[in-house]
């Protein structure tokens, strides 16, 4: 078999955990045919981007503060594995970076990959170290860029341009992965067409991992995290949450923003292009299994039998629901494509979206931490959208006896999202039912409701302390039903 072994930063957390990762692929690699994909130390990516904003306000000592915490978890695991001088070659790299970033006062979202790049990087090195010790032969290690894979300018998300990204994979790769020398390549980290460091995006080393394993045509790919795989629920709102021994891709994208653990959406894109499946394992209990992501033999999202119609309840906190609305949005073209321009243009990240036919009133969910900036960015372009027939009434005219028209930009912070999730649900009629019963018997108030076209989840909205009642009362209605 041909494996991708990607290891997230909870499992390159220290000299131990790596080698005990690199006995992993070590092990993998007497039958199969390997290639291991990184991630930074855990915590290090916060702390490299804490750097990149300390050093833009100018402030040393916070970044000498951050800087030394990072020298000192990754001399101390570096000197473990015998890779001291390389590593210390990159932290003084990092260094000046950060000295210049704060020479010029300013750090571009070009400068913040490069900085955020060095985590990847140092734990490359420490699992090509290990590696080499494990298989007794050297390791090749890779960034990103080198291993093939090319981006566009967008540095923070820089999307991969696939053609050539796998073309060069192939053509790097494959030769070494069929003699089966141990390889290493950094997660997250890519360069552009001119060879610029880029970044693909938080999480993105899973996306390496697909990437990877398209290109070289894996049979399956494995994520190595901490937790033993994809639950019905989070396991501290639901005692009796079970793991999930097997979801459709398209299941598992649905779940994807859902919790610290999941994986980044884009990242089962590759994997489920090319049919590949993913498999997430727990690096601590290499025994289990894990939840296995893949098609249901040649038909993708095929529900089947005896299968629950919604196979998990994952719940989104500290959301907020903004409502933009006006009688000066009734039947007027354009006013959703100004809001949504608005929202993207100042990067906001819509989670929910409502509208009734009345048309008179359109609500977007966000996270409370971009909270303030949505609004912003709202009231300064839906100015002439809302509240025009409030402006305009002639004062004579009698609006008492209309339907009150809501105009302004109406916020509730402090909501929850639940998104029962399944393919199950397609085509099946009294699921949605079932959903919103099992809520109404706990005497819930449903604050907003959303189903995509697709059937594959139901999102509503709840206040956030009713949120995790609401997820135990759906996970009990199709728990094992
Ligand atoms: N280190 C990066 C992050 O924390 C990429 C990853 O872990 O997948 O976002
Ligand atoms: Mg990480």
């Amino acid at each position: 078999m041909k494996l991708i072994m990607k290891f997230g930063g909870t499992s390159m957390a220290g000299s131990e955990k790596i080698r005990h990762a690199a006995s992993l692929v070590a092990q993998a690699l007497r039958q199969h045919h390997v290639v291991a994909v990184v991630s930074a130390m855990d915590g290090v990516t916060e702390q490299l981007l804490a750097i990149a904003d300390h050093a833009e306000a100018g402030d040393r000592s916070s970044v000498e503060q951050v800087l030394s915490q990072v020298r000192s978890a990754h001399e101390s695991t570096a000197d473990a594995l015998g890779c001291l001088a390389e590593t210390r070659e990159l932290l003084s790299r990092l260094e000046s970076l950060a000295t210049g970033i704060m020479a010029v006062g300013e750090c571009t979202a070009r400068s913040r990959d490069a900085v955020v790049s060095f985590g990847e990087r140092m734990s490359t090195r420490f699992m090509a170290a290990a590696l080499g010790v494990a298989c007794g032969s050297p390791a090749r290690g890779f960034d990103g860029g080198d291993a093939g894979i090319v981006t566009n300018n967008h540095f923070g998300e820089a999307d991969p341009l696939m053609d050539i990204s796998l073309m060069q994979v192939r053509d790097r790769l494959a030769p070494l992965v069929e003699a089966r020398t141990p390889v290493v390549v950094a997660g997250f980290i890519a360069q552009t067409q001119s060879g610029v460091m880029s970044t693909i995006g938080r999480g993105g080393s899973d996306y390496t991992a697909t990437i990877l394993g398209a290109a070289l045509g894996a049979d399956e790919i494995h994520i190595w995290s901490d937790v033993d795989g994809l639950m019905t629920a989070d396991p501290r709102l639901v005692p009796g949450a079970r793991l999930l021994s097997h979801l459709t891709f398209a299941e598992a994208i649905e779940m994807g923003k859902f919790g610290a653990k999941s994986m980044h959406p884009r990242a089962l894109e590759p994997a489920a292009e090319h049919g590949i499946p993913v498999r997430m394992r727990n690096t601590f209990k290499p025994d289990n299994p894990g939840t296995l992501i893949g098609s249901a033999v040649g038909q993708p999202d095929a529900r089947r039998p005896g299968e629950t119609a919604v196979r998990s309840v994952p719940m989104l906190k500290n959301m907020a629901m903004i409502t933009v609305g006006g009688a000066g949005m009734i039947g007027r073209p354009g006013t959703a494509a100004a809001l949504f321009d608005a929202l993207a243009a100042a990067r906001i990240n819509v989670h929910m979206i409502c509208q009734s036919v009345s048309e008179a009133g359109i609500s977007v969910v966000v996270s409370m931490a971009q909270l303030d900036r949505a609004k912003t960015a709202l009231e300064r372009s839906m100015r002439p959208f809302i509240g025009t027939r409030t402006i305009h009434a002639p004062a004579t005219s009698d609006t008492s006896t209309s339907a009150p028209v809501l105009h302004g930009i109406d916020v509730v912070g402090n909501i929850a999202i639940v998104a029962p999730v399944g393919s199950g649900m397609r085509g099946v009629p009294g699921v949605v039912a079932r959903i919103f019963s099992a809520v109404a018997r706990k005497n819930l108030n449903i604050i907003a409701i959303a189903q995509g076209s697709s059937e594959l989840s139901v999102c509503f909205a709840v206040d956030k302390d009713a949120g995790p009642e609401a997820v135990r009362a759906v996970h009990e209605e199709f728990d094992s039903r």
